[in-house]
């Protein structure tokens, strides 16, 4: 079967779909790359960053390095022209010292200005520099050196030129980038004039410029020596923008690795429940395929839209071609077809769930025909939406044969059954028409008796005449029924009194009981229902019950010879009751009693009770019997009643 043949509803696919092999590949390449992007662009945010804040340091650096010079090259010229003008104006040391003065304020780090007349050629630290300032005419500074408290201090030597001397300008490092580095610049950097020895000689920073590694340093010349100038910056500020679009980038990825997750997880479920479904399909089929009743599912119109192997093996069509058919459909016996269609129309109408099981004829490709049994139920789909009917087909043809069969067989058995019994109702015959015979020949021999004695009168015949006729006539029913019964005619059922019954059954064997010496009393129930019964026969029952009494009572002694007989209401049935006080019956010959051809008896032939309870079955009735107390049995018949029995059937 393929899934082809399910209806759209419950159509899954019955092979597993293999994903190729770059399935997988794919999506976790283009992640990687994906995440390698991002790390790139955050590196390169950050980078770029850092580039511009490094661009930024190198240009403020440049930039206060020349402001630096810019002011030493100022300062110095202010000091060569105040030296010069002292020497032709000829300053006295006041003039000379007030104008020095102002210098100094507005000197940016400048501590004090002088002027050198004459140096002595032995003082190596002037006498040098001093020459070397003569000779190329400009301002010569002179080594840094430092003093006892740290503080480090360098002159500048500005010549004057024909022999007028020299002026000396001296600088405090720290005073220097105090006055010279701007606030602004000291709020970003921390400024620092190093040695060559990376000693640091002055600096300027509001705080420790820590470990940061944005740093640029250029040579500090003037004054030369060797010094430096360094510049750090301080820990950068993050930056509001790029900061914040690398969290929104790392973000974004955060979710969209997250994202890729949940898909995953829940590609996994729904794989999971795939695979449970496929397995669930293959057992359904397996289960389908392995059944013998035929499955036919129709959609709301009487397609069919699914059939399993075994509907297709009973009618002779392949799934292919039943689903391709319209009704009427050609499994469908002509003869029947009408009748079909109905049901077809009524099942589709919506009235299955109604229905119990229906029996119909079909018919095989071939025309033969066989009995399905047929259940219909509606199908729902996942949705709760009703889509179809699903019908189980069971082809009874077989087991209807064999249940014919059996009914012929059992009908043969009962028939070799009374067969058997025919010979013992025979001699039950015998027996009952001996009381109706006796009673004839009696009465005969009284008429004759009057006939030879000449005494009476033609209306004295009248009476025993009629009671030969009578008898004669119970004689001729009992014939009848017998014969009739032996060629397995219905029971004549008629409503009747089961008190009727006792009343008929004792006045035929009373004679013979008064005979044994055995007194039967009987006890009637007033107003008992009525039953629906065979007379004749559930007389022959009673006086077959009434004689095993009298039997069992034959060695009774003569007060205990008494057979009680008594009817009664139960419920919705009738029972009569006939209790002898003979011997009992032990235990294991009541397991037998109502076996055929079973008696304790020498002329007996064991088939009375059989026939008994075959007669009370028949009528729907019971036959058991009980331990009477105060020892004897009790034969307890009991029928139901007419309106009871009319009621349930
Ligand atoms: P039959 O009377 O020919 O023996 P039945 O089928 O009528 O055949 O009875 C079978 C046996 O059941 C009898 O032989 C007898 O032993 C036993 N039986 C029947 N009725 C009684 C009874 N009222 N008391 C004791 N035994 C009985």
């Amino acid at each position: 079967m393929t899934s082809r043949s399910f209806p759209s509803a419950f159509r899954t696919r019955a092979t597993p779909v293999a994903a190729p092999g770059w399935y997988w590949v794919v999506p976790r390449v283009a992640l990687l790359l994906f995440l390698a992007a991002i790390a790139a662009l955050v590196w390169l945010l950050h980078s770029t960053d850092q580039e511009d804040q490094r661009a930024a340091l190198i240009s403020d650096v440049l930039w206060m390095e020349q402001d630096l010079r810019f002011h030493l090259d100022r300062n110095a010229e202010l000091i060569g022209q105040l030296g010069r003008e002292a020497a032709e104006k000829s300053f006295d040391a006041a003039a000379l010292e007030l104008r020095a003065r102002s210098l100094v304020s507005n000197g940016q780090g400048l501590l004090s200005v002088e002027r050198l007349l004459a140096i002595d050629p032995a003082d190596d630290a002037l006498a040098a520099p001093a020459r070397l300032a003569d000779r190329i005419g400009q301002a010569v500074y002179l080594p840094p050196r430092a003093l006892q408290d740290g503080e480090v201090q360098f002159d500048v030597l500005v010549p004057l030129g024909a022999s007028r001397g020299w002026m000396r300008g001296r600088y405090s490092l720290s005073q220097m980038l105090v006055r010279s580095v701007p606030w602004w610049f000291a709020e970003r950097y921390a400024v620092e004039v190093i040695d060559n020895t990376e000693r640091v000689l002055a600096s300027k920073s509001k705080v420790s410029s820590g470990n940061s590694d944005l740093g640029y340093s250029v040579a500090f010349d003037p004054p030369g020596h060797g010094l430096r100038l360094r510049v750090a910056a301080y820990r950068s500020e993050t930056r509001l923008l790029p900061a914040l679009l690398v969290v929104t980038l790392v973000g974004l990825a955060l979710t969209m690795l997250w994202s890729l997750w949940a898909l995953r997880r829940h590609l996994n479920r729904r794989l999971a429940a795939e695979h449970a479904l496929r397995e669930e399909h293959a057992f359904r089929t397996a289960m389908e395929n392995s059944l013998i009743i035929g499955l036919r599912a129709r959609d709301l119109e009487g397609r069919i839209t699914h059939v399993n192997p075994a509907f297709c093996r009973m009618v002779g069509w392949s799934a292919e071609e039943l689903m391709a058919m319209r009704p009427p459909m050609p499994y469908w016996a002509p003869e029947h077809a009408e009748h079909i269609r109905a049901l077809h129309d009524g099942i589709l109408a919506g009235n299955a769930e109604k229905r119990d099981a229906i029996e119909l004829t079909f018919m095989r490709r071939d025309g033969e025909r066989f009995d399905v049994l047929i259940s219909e139920a509606p199908l729902v789909d996942a949705e709760g939406r009703h889509v179809g009917w699903m019908s189980s087909v069971l082809d009874v043809t077989e087991s209807k044969q064999a249940e014919a069969l059996y009914r012929q067989q059992q009908e043969q058995l009962q028939f070799t059954g009374r067969l058997i019994t025919m010979g013992e109702m025979a001699s039950t015959l015998a027996h009952e028409l001996n009381q109706p015979l006796s009673a004839i020949s009696s009465y005969s021999t009284a008429c004759l008796n009057m006939i030879e004695t000449g005494h009476g009168h033609l209306s004295d015949f009248r009476e025993p005449l009629s009671k030969m006729n009578t008898q004669a006539r119970r004689a001729g029913t009992i014939i009848r029924r017998v014969h009739e019964f032996v060629r397995r005619s219905e029971p004549q059922r008629v409503r009747c009194t089961l008190n009727d019954i006792v009343d008929d059954a004792v006045a035929l064997i009373e004679a013979d009981a008064r005979k044994r010496n055995i007194h039967i009393t009987t006890s009637r129930a007033p107003d008992l229902a009525d039953v629906l019964a065979d007379r004749v026969m559930i007389e022959q029952v009673l006086l077959n019950l009434i004689r095993n009494g009298m039997d069992a009572m034959a060695g009774s002694s003569a007060e205990k010879r008494r057979l009680q007989i008594d009817t009664r209401a139960d419920g919705e049935d009738v029972q009569v009751a006939v209790r002898d006080s003979g011997a009992g019956i032990p235990p294991d010959i009541a397991e037998k009693l109502f076996a055929p051809f079973f008696t304790t008896k020498p002329d007996g032939m064991g088939m009375g009770l059989n026939i008994c309870r075959s007669i009370v079955e028949l009528h729907h009735g019971r036959l058991w019997f009980e331990a009477a107390d105060g020892g004897g049995t009790v034969f307890i018949l009991k029928l139901p009643a007419a309106d009871a029995e009319a009621l349930s059937t």
